[in-house]
Formats: C-alpha cells, structure tokens, sequence
C-alpha cells in the first residue's frame, strides 16, 4: 500500500469534537487489514539503520502505530501518557492547548541517558503534544532521532517548533 492508498482510508468528520474542527479520523484504515502494518512500514521507513533505541508513542492513538513502528526498527515501546496513569517514578510536561493546559507523563527509567528515541503519533497538528514528548525524552537522558506521523496538518505549522529534530510526516493535508 503506497501513501495515496492510506490517504483514502482516512475519514473527514466535520464539527468533531467541537465545531470547526476538521477531524481526521484512522478507524477506517484500522479495519482494512492491510492499512496499519503498511502505515508503520511508511512511518518508520525514514528512520531505518539510524540506531533507533525506543519509540515513544503518545496516548492514545500513538499506542497503536507506536508498538508497530518499534517492531519495524527493532526498538522497545515506551509510553507518554496523559496525568496521572503511569504507576512508576515519571517526568511531567504541561503544554498549552487552544484553552488551558494539558499534562502528559513518561516512566522516568522508560527512556536511559544515550539512547536514540523516535517520537510516533497519529497526527501533528499545532506540534505542542510532540513538543511536550521531546522535552520529556531529553529530561530522561535520550536524543531525539526524530518524530514520525501518519498525518501532518500543514497549515498548523506544528513542523516548525520541532524544527531541531527530522520530521517526517506519511499523508499531509
Ligand atoms: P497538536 O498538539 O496540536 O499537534 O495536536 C496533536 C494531537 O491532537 C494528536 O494526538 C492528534 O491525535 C490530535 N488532533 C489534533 N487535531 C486533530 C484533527 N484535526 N484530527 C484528528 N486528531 C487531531
């Protein structure tokens, strides 16, 4: 399956979960059987033979492409959750939303000084949530080698505040 194929997998649903927000929606590329091995392929495909140690999937769409790029690059899965649902010692970030704030936690031992870390999402929108992941793996020790969505909303701009770091992106509306 190429990106053009992914692409048509992916749903539009206006006015979701507030009004003018144009929600991309994976669930249909979920159920083709074909689409989530060949998504994780694409995603890791940029960040083949470069030492990745762990990936770092963000709760909680980033738990299903995560496990399976990290498979891809023989890299172990490490968690960043939202508040208060990891039991071990952890680091915290907040980051600003459109209205308030949100937090979101990693293991403080999930990530160890030196290891190379690829950040996975689903989707990159303003960059504040990667962001917020970035910070938590360089707090941890590790190197970001890069981040890798599945879609990148282009008009948000979110590339340009992890402009220290490869970006890669497999679908851009
Ligand atoms: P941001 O921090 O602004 O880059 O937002 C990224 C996070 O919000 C990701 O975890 C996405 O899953 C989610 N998200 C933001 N905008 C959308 C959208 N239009 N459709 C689907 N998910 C979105």
């Amino acid at each position: 399956m190429t990106s053009d194929d992914l692409r048509k997998l992916i749903r539009d649903i206006p006015d979701f979960p507030k009004p003018g927000i144009l929600f991309r929606d994976i669930t249909p590329l979920l159920e083709e059987p074909d689409g989530l091995p060949a998504a994780a392929s694409l995603m890791a495909a940029p960040f083949r033979g470069h030492g990745i140690d762990r990936v770092v999937g963000i709760e909680s769409r980033g738990f299903i492409l995560g496990p399976l790029v990290a498979r891809e690059l023989r890299a172990g899965f490490v968690p960043v959750r939202k508040a208060g649902k990891l039991p071990g010692d952890k680091l915290r970030e907040s980051y600003e939303l459109e209205y308030g704030t949100d937090v979101v936690e990693m293991h403080s031992d999930g990530v160890r000084r030196g290891h190379a870390v690829l950040i996975v999402d689903d989707l990159i929108a303003t960059g504040g949530t990667a962001l917020a992941a970035a910070r938590l793996v360089e707090r941890a020790g590790g190197t970001v080698g890069g981040l890798s969505f599945l879609i990148e909303l282009a008009g948000l701009s979110g590339r340009a505040r992890l402009e220290r770091w490869p970006v890669s992106a497999v679908i851009t509306y």
